[in-house]
């Protein structure tokens, strides 16, 4: 049984994944080469002088799994509520248990429909459809939650990575039953 499944490993889901990773859920994070990031170059991501999305999204890909996250290249077709948490089915129609499920699917809403999601009108340029979220990023399924493009905040690498990073922050605190934070301490 993972903590946390993730579907979409563009920067809103990789982002995620590291923070979950990184706090010592047991997380994965399903992906089927869809990023539309894919086709950016990117001058505007704070603290990066200038990247082609592709590297960006093996980067964030490298940093989740060296904090311990499994990143599986396999489209999710299904999402299954069970008495505990929740059954991932992908096309091989593999199986994987989990108690939390992280939507990061960018502009793609087929599978957050299929799963039950509500779905209302995108408000940023050239984004039909979202998830309905609250401010912490969950849906109205107890369980499921989503982030990024999906949920929809601006979408920009930045804005989508950091909305990732903050509704992992929300998923772990509820996780441990208190506010997470994860600082690293510059050893001098
Ligand atoms: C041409 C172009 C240029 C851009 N230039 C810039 C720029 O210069 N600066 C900038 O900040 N932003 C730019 N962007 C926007 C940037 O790419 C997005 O902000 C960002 O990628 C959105 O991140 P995301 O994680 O929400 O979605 P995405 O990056 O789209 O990731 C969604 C992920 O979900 C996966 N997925 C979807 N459905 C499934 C499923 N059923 N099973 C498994 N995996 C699934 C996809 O494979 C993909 O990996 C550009 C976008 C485009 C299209």
């Amino acid at each position: 049984m993972y903590d946390v499944a993730i579907i979409g490993a563009g920067p809103a889901g990789a982002s995620a994944a590291l923070f979950s990773a990184k706090a010592g859920k047991k997380t994965i994070i399903f992906e089927n080469d869809k990023s539309m990031t894919n086709r950016a170059w990117v001058e505007n991501h704070y603290g990066v002088n200038g990247i082609e999305g592709p590297a960006l999204l093996e980067l964030g890909k490298k940093q989740a799994v060296k904090q311990g996250a499994e990143v599986v290249n396999r489209t999710v077709v299904n999402i299954d509520k069970e008495s505990e948490g929740f059954t991932i089915t992908t096309e091989e129609n593999q199986q994987f248990q989990t108690k939390y499920v992280l939507l990061a699917t960018g502009a793609i809403t087929d599978l957050a429909s299929k799963a039950g999601v509500n779905l209302v009108a995108g408000t940023e340029p050239r984004i039909k459809t979202i998830v309905e979220v609250d401010a912490d990023g969950k849906t109205n399924i107890d369980g499921i939650w989503a982030a990024g493009t999906i949920a929809g905040v601006s979408v920009h690498t930045i804005i989508t990575a950091g909305h990732g990073a903050s509704v992992a922050i929300n998923i772990i605190s509820e996780l441990n039953g208190e506010r997470y934070v994860d600082h690293d301490v510059l050893k001098l």
